[in-house]
């Protein structure tokens, strides 16, 4: 019996000495000192003994037992190390090793510029409205004092999706949209950037697409100097304060007078040049007194209240402000040209 007990704690030594991993252990630790397992068996058979022997052997399982335990537990810790150690020499950062290098972009020249835009007039507390780019024809056109039919429609060829829905051709249903939501009850002061879409040939100073930014103020006693002084301040935030502006009479069907706004052209101060075309001036952007009809039709009683609108291509700026030639040059996103707007911040 003390044989076999000593057989039992060279073999369970000599399996945890080999085992590979925390799992064999414990199968180990099953095997040999569980309750199923060959020790228990032998104390087991303790009653044949002689009551002389019965006490050594006892103190001769329980040394056994007690060395089997030792070595597992060496070996457990042993493996816990070894698990430690690979895990750090798995994660070694080399810090001689060159970085890799992360190409920065930047923001495109046009969305420079809108957030430009928006920035200045948030600051003169407008709010920004932002509306469906598939339109209906309702929004784009009739509630906007163009019904079916009407010749100026032509001026905005349109890609049309079905007889009622088209492509926005402007940005102008979103105040038509935004004056439908408040209900005859003002005021209302927004602005409305995003993309449009008109039949064109592209060229260099035509795309099919392409962005606006249309500003809408109603409210009691709006008169046509509020929309002066606000254009004025414009100008000069975006041109320089040496700016001086003009408004030439103009033709719009939704505002009643309509105006167009040109700026001192800078290049040559006045005095006429080829990118004014020899006027000194520069046309920058179309306005006017909202017609009376699109309150009326948006639920506004025009007796009440009064409203000026202007609408501008964020393109014509970005092309003025920059010396872009070609508006082309936006849509083709030719990386060498959009670097060239790199913001150092
Ligand atoms: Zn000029």
């Amino acid at each position: 019996m003390q044989e076999r007990l000593q057989e039992l704690q060279a073999e369970a030594i000599g399996k945890v000495e080999a085992a590979a991993d925390l799992k064999e252990l414990n199968d180990i630790r099953v095997a040999y000192l569980g309750k199923k397992g060959p020790i228990t068996e032998v104390l087991r058979g303790m009653g044949k003994l002689s009551a002389e022997e019965r006490p050594k052997i006892g103190a001769l399982a329980n040394d056994v037992r007690e060395a089997i335990a030792v070595t597992l537990e060496a070996k457990q810790v042993q493996f816990e190390n070894e698990a430690v150690a690979a895990k750090l020499a798995s994660e070694t950062i080399d810090v001689t090793l060159p970085g890799r290098q992360v190409n920065k972009g930047n923001h495109h020249p046009l969305t420079r510029i809108i957030e430009e835009i928006e920035d200045l007039f948030i600051g003169m507390g407008y709010e920004i409205a932002e509306g469906p780019e598939v339109e209906q024809d309702y929004y784009n056109f009739e509630a906007l004092n163009l019904p079916k039919g009407h010749p100026a429609r032509d001026m905005q060829d349109s890609f049309y999706i079905t007889e009622e829905t088209l492509l926005r051709t402007q940005t102008s249903p979103v105040q038509a949209r935004t004056m439908e939501k408040h209900k005859g009850k003002g005021p209302v002061k927004i602005i409305c950037p995003g993309k449009v879409y008109r039949r064109d040939n592209d060229d260099a100073t035509h795309s099919h697409q392409f962005t606006q930014i249309e500003g809408l103020v109603i409210d009691e006693n709006i008169r046509m100097s509020d929309l002066k002084g606000t254009l004025e301040v414009f100008a000069k935030k975006m041109f320089g304060q040496d700016r001086e502006i003009r408004l030439r009479p103009s033709f719009f069907p939704f505002t009643e007078p309509s105006v167009e706004m040109d700026i001192s052209c800078k290049i040559c101060g006045g005095k006429g040049c080829s990118v004014c075309k020899g006027t000194g001036w520069i046309e920058i952007l179309g306005a006017g007194m909202v017609h009376p009809r699109v309150l009326e039709m948006s639920g506004f009683d025009s007796k009440k209240y009064s409203g000026f609108a202007f609408g501008m291509g964020p393109e014509r700026i970005a092309m003025l402000k920059y010396g872009v030639d070609d508006i082309r040059h936006f849509y083709t996103n030719d990386i060498r040209f959009i670097k060239q707007f790199h913001r150092h911040e």
